[in-house]
């Protein structure tokens, strides 16, 4: 109910200050989107259909990494998603485009989110595998919806990327703004504070995912917590999980090392792409090294592919 008067009120408030403008967009959302189709029927160049590696399904015909076209920027502007500091530019971002499993096992078409080029065929791969085991997600909107409102976000249960914020209570720019962290389900994976003995949990109405364990005696199973997929992020190069730290625990959360995006950011878009392909085929390379040992589990495959994963 709380969720519902705040979407009622957010609607409100977009609606009356912002109307003519609002207007305009949506006309200018339906034509681009119209524009976007022909283009993807008609050209090849700056579309990327990529397979998945591992699955053993065909990818939907709108599995899609395209390209952030000048008015999907202005968009991303206009709703305070992108910003004038972020330490990437549109040109680096990436939409990538997927079918997912919604928590009433339908199948949804619909999926978007935002991320960095060099991660970008790596984040369809993720979405393909989670669609392939049937790890169900809420909904997956882009930002510009919540004007890049990370709180109203999580409280619709939203799963997004990019987005040009600091980290939470800080003044530390997130990896976010960088395209390369992921949310996922944040009412099934919330973000956990503790400041002494009290926690705070957001969004609120994630509280009856504060025990993390699926498996028990007389309880319901509880799809969409993340921990069931940790290995899938981090088969492609999102190797930090926000579920390794103390306190925040941000059970939601995907990112790559600090010091390898800042790379990655200075890097040109070819050279960025090589370096994800590299850390992904080392930390592959690591998991699938035979015997099966403690120096090839995750953990260690994880410190040994990206020794600076964990510097600030
Ligand atoms: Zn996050």
């Amino acid at each position: 109910m709380v969720r519902k008067l705040d979407a009622d009120r957010f609607t409100w408030l977009r609606g009356g200050i912002n109307l003519p403008r609002k207007l305009i967009h949506r006309i200018g959302l339906l034509a681009r989107r119209n524009q976007i189709r022909v283009a993807s029927l008609s050209l090849v160049v700056g579309i990327t259909i990529v397979s998945s590696m591992h699955s053993q399904e065909l990818p939907r015909s709108n599995d899609l990494v395209l390209p952030m076209d000048a008015w999907a920027c202005d968009d991303m502007k206009v709703h305070q998603v992108l910003g004038p500091q972020s330490p990437v530019g549109c040109d680096r971002l990436r939409l990538v485009k997927f079918a997912f499993v919604d928590f009433d096992r339908q199948s949804q078409e619909n999926g978007e989110i935002v991320v960095m080029d060099a991660a970008a065929k790596h984040v369809l791969q993720i979405f393909q595998s989670l669609r392939q085991l049937g790890f169900p997600i809420a909904k997956a909107i882009l930002m510009n919806r919540y004007d890049g409102n990370d709180d109203k976000s999580m409280a619709d249960n939203n799963t997004s990327g990019f987005n040009d914020r600091t980290i939470v209570g800080s003044t530390t720019i997130s990896l976010h703004a960088y395209g390369l962290a992921i949310d996922v389900n944040p009412v099934q994976n919330p973000y956990v504070v503790r400041t002494g003995a009290v926690l705070t949990l957001i969004p609120p109405a994630a509280a009856d995912y504060v025990n993390r364990l699926d498996d028990r005696p007389w309880k319901k199973h509880r799809p969409g917590l993340v921990e069931s997929v940790v290995d899938v992020f981090a088969d492609n190069g999102f190797l930090i999980w926000g579920g390794y730290w103390d306190n925040p625990i941000d059970y939601q959360h995907f990112q790559v090392g600090r010091k390898f995006a800042e790379r990655l950011a200075r890097l040109t878009p070819g050279q960025a792409e090589a370096a994800f392909d590299d850390l992904v085929a080392r930390y592959r390379g690591c998991r699938r090294a035979s015997p099966p040992s403690v120096a090839n589990d995750r953990t260690s495959c994880i410190v040994a592919s990206d020794p600076t994963a964990n510097d600030p």
